[in-house]
């Protein structure tokens, strides 16, 4: 049974301590000046080992984790990760390595680098790569600085970017912070971007379209080579948002359809546990024509990260390729995309599929069903953590109203996806035939549902460790 954890503050005791050392045989802080020294103890809770470790362990128990199950984060890619990515980090010359080390000392870093750069980009078709982006929206930034500092270096450095309404909600911030404004175009009612509508806002002002490809609804963008050539011929360049390639890899190379820069979320498509707010990695590929901007080259925009990025995220990615292959890897793509598709076309009957044309590694419906019975997509989401599953992510994107957005990656097997669709539907009959049971939901978790507003304008960080109040809260 869970019961309330109260913080280490509150469980501290008055001079238990958590390590045994010898006294001191010299004098302590002998020259430390008196004004640098501490006139009372620091306020820190006082516990043993074992309270710490327990405390710790008992709140990991609290998160529900891709480790534990499901995990239908569509956007977010939440798949499983190779235990064996995770295992080439802890060899002993990657973990021990400092980038303060002079560079002749870790020759094998370097060269797992420059191999996985050259990965990425036979993955892409792109010419060149960095691997110092942090994640997919500091790609995105990198991108974007990369294409301001071409068309500067061209004479102009232009003042608007195009992006569609279907694509990340990243990108248009992305692009704003480097100083261009947004021109948005609507996609139509295919969920597509068409030409007819970039052309309306094509000019020589443009500096770069940026497409989530893949888009947000989970469609391939099937317009994109042409766009992409009408943009070229206006002196504009093409970005791509490519944070799900795992809907293409293997399979399609954004360099040949017509892609000048893009980046990639390791954290998304190759390997790294995703979802815990550690370090992730967003690569940047680009064309040969934009190559002298990238970190560490001719005309370079600068570093945009310490040292080399976060080297243990591209270690796991590495090791990732390595495993998979060039068939593995395809192969993965192919299994994302029908597990996506083979859970839209079981939940179709059941639930509103705004845009039915083929989607590829995710899928997006809406409450419109049901609407009918006063349920909205969130008591939906509550109602599935009742039998013990992750909700998928809701209300984006938003150009679907109430949307519900699956994606069960590469990773679930058939029958993991059955059970996902078989309680899917159990909840829209019960939405017909019980439906205070789904507005009242959860109530088979640790928490009941909490007024959203209040718990971001009054949050109650501290509780109390009696039983009978965790039945009420
Ligand atoms: C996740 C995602 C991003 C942002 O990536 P972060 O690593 O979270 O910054 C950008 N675009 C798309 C399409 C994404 O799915």
């Amino acid at each position: 049974m869970l019961i309330e954890e109260n913080t280490l503050f509150e469980q501290s005791v008055s001079g238990r301590i958590g390590y045994s050392l010898p006294e001191a045989d010299v004098a302590v802080n002998a020259e430390l000046p008196q004004k640098l020294r501490r006139k009372k103890m620091a306020e820190l809770p006082e516990l043993s080992e074992a309270d710490v470790v327990r405390h710790f362990v008992r709140l990991s128990t609290y998160n529900y984790n891709k480790d534990a199950g499901f995990y239908p984060l569509g956007s977010c890619t939440m798949k499983y990760n190779p235990k064996v990515a995770d295992s080439a980090v802890q060899i002993e010359g990657f973990k021990n390595s400092h980038p303060y080390q002079p560079a002749e000392t870790v020759h094998g870093n370097l060269e797992l680098m420059q191999n996985f750069e050259k990965y990425l980009a036979e993955l892409s078709g792109m010419d060149a790569v960095t691997l110092q982006p942090a994640a997919g929206a500091h790609g995105e930034l990198t991108g974007m600085m990369v294409i301001r500092a071409y068309h500067s270096a061209n004479g102009n450095p232009r003042k608007k970017v195009i992006i569609p309404d279907s694509a990340h909600g990243t990108n248009p911030a992305s692009t704003a912070l480097c100083g261009y404004s947004v021109v948005e175009v609507k996609s139509n009612e295919e969920g597509l971007l068409t030409p007819e509508a970039v052309a309306k806002v094509l000019d020589d002002d443009v500096a770069a379209i940026m497409i989530t490809n893949p888009n947000t609804l989970g469609i391939f963008e099937y317009h994109i080579k042409e766009i992409a050539d009408m943009v070229h011929a206006k002196g504009g360049l093409v970005y791509m948002d490519g944070a799900n390639l795992n809907a293409l890899m293997g399979v399609s190379r954004p360099g040949d359809f017509g892609i000048d820069v893009m980046h990639f979320n390791l954290h998304k498509t190759f390997a790294t546990p995703h979802g815990g707010g550690g370090p992730g990695s967003g690569p940047v590929g680009v064309k040969k024509a934009l190559e002298p901007f990238l970190p560490g080259h001719s005309k370079s925009i600068g570093q945009v990260k310490a040292f080399y990025g976060n080297f243990a995220v591209i270690v796991r990615g590495y090791a990732y390729i390595r495993e998979m292959g060039p068939d593995g890897l395809k192969r993965a793509t192919e299994l994302a995309v029908l597990n996506a598709t083979y859970i839209k076309e079981r939940l179709s009957k059941h639930y509103h599929l705004p845009y039915t044309r083929p989607s590829l590694h995710e899928c997006v419906f809406s409450d419109k069903f049901q609407n009918e019975n006063d349920i909205k997509t969130l008591d939906i989401a509550k109602r599935l953590m009742d039998y013990g599953m992750h909700p998928p992510t809701i209300y984006f994107p938003l150009i679907v109203h109430g949307s519900i957005m699956i994606e069960p990656t590469e990773t679930e097997n058939k029958a993991a996806c059955d059970e996902f669709c078989d309680i899917m539907i159990k909840i829209a009959e019960e939405c017909k035939t019980t439906p205070d049971v789904v507005h009242n939901a959860p109530t088979k978790t640790f928490r009941r549902r909490l007024d959203e507003a209040k718990a971001v304008k009054d949050p109650r960080l501290t509780v109390a460790r009696t039983c009978c109040e965790c039945s009420e809260s």
